[in-house]
């Protein structure tokens, strides 16, 4: 299967939105059509990104407008778009909802457009995006653990995963189009990043994905997927966990073990140098009481590790 800007449909009446090659920012949305009415699966970074998505499903938007539009977790580029989606409701897990107010568009446009070393750190990780004029558009209504909807004769399931990837990630399965959205649960082709964890709760959330009766799999960023796609980003949780917690064991620091811990196939990965966070995060969760790096800290050594 090609992967392009743009619709991918995934048999009839549902949609994947792809947004190549999938590196930071570059997310992916989803759209299940229901008889009259639609749910649109997260929005996304700007609103140039959303504006140019919602004109590109108004095709199917046409005859079944956005009743519902979900957030699968709190990032940017999963939900700076909201204000584009009119009346809508907006749900998300009450987890996710409590993360959104954290990183505010308007912190993005200050770091993007900072001067010196700061400036130039982030906008060569975001400066394909514009955050200027965004109003956060919260959602509406929250949940937590699991939320049914119908919309147009079709159930559809929100399974909340988190804290993961994110503090509330939410899964979107639909039964009747085998078809399930998993929001940043899944990178394909690029390297997942563990902003919260535990990574057990994420090794958890692929086992539930594997259970599930889908043929179509679309990540939160990457390519349209299979089970295949699930197993293997699990694969590369359990080596982090393995490869880190060896070096916790071992006397290291955080920062010593990322640069010490050799990534093998895993290297071929977008944006591998996010094996910094990862380590990061296995480490808080065997030193409870630990204090974080800061995230200025964590973009320098993301940058860092690549460039080796
Ligand atoms: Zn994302």
């Amino acid at each position: 299967m090609g992967y392009e800007r743009g619709v991918q449909e995934l048999g009839d009446g549902c949609v994947a939105w792809l947004q190549p090659d999938g590196s930071w920012g570059w997310s992916n949305a989803g759209l299940i059509v229901g008889d009259g009415v639609s749910l649109l699966v997260d929005t996304l970074f700007d609103l140039r990104l959303t504006g140019e998505m919602l004109e590109g499903l108004a095709r199917y938007t046409a005859v079944a407008p956005i009743g519902t539009l979900v957030n699968t977790h709190a990032n940017g580029d999963h939900c700076y778009g909201n204000q584009l989606v009119q009346g809508a409701e907006i749900v998300a897990s009450e987890a996710a909802k409590e993360e959104m107010g954290e990183v505010p568009p308007s912190m993005m446009a200050a770091l993007n457009s900072a001067e010196g070393e700061l400036g130039e750190l982030f906008r060569g990780f975001f400066g394909d995006f514009q955050f200027d004029g965004i109003e956060m558009a919260l959602p509406t209504r929250t949940f937590t653990g699991r939320l049914d909807l119908e919309v147009g004769g079709k159930p559809v399931e929100l399974l909340e995963v988190g804290p993961a990837h994110t503090k509330g990630d939410v899964l979107v399965h639909s039964p009747t189009d085998r078809t399930v959205f998993t929001g940043d649960i899944l990178f394909i082709g690029g390297t997942p990043i563990v902003w919260a964890g535990p990574l057990d709760n994420w090794v958890a959330a692929c086992d539930l994905l594997l259970g599930l009766d889908v043929d179509h799999v679309v990540p939160g960023h990457g390519p349209v997927t299979d089970k295949a796609g699930v197993a293997e980003v699990r694969d590369y949780l359990t080596f982090v966990q393995r490869e880190a917690t060896t070096r916790h064991d071992a006397g290291m620091d955080p920062w010593e073990a990322a640069r010490d811990i050799a990534l093998g196939e895993y290297r071929g990965w977008l944006d591998y140098g996010r094996l910094a966070v990862n380590v990061e995060a296995v480490y808080r969760d065997l030193d409870g009481a630990r204090k974080g790096t800061g995230v200025v800290e964590l973009f320098k050594r993301m940058a860092a590790l690549e460039e080796d």
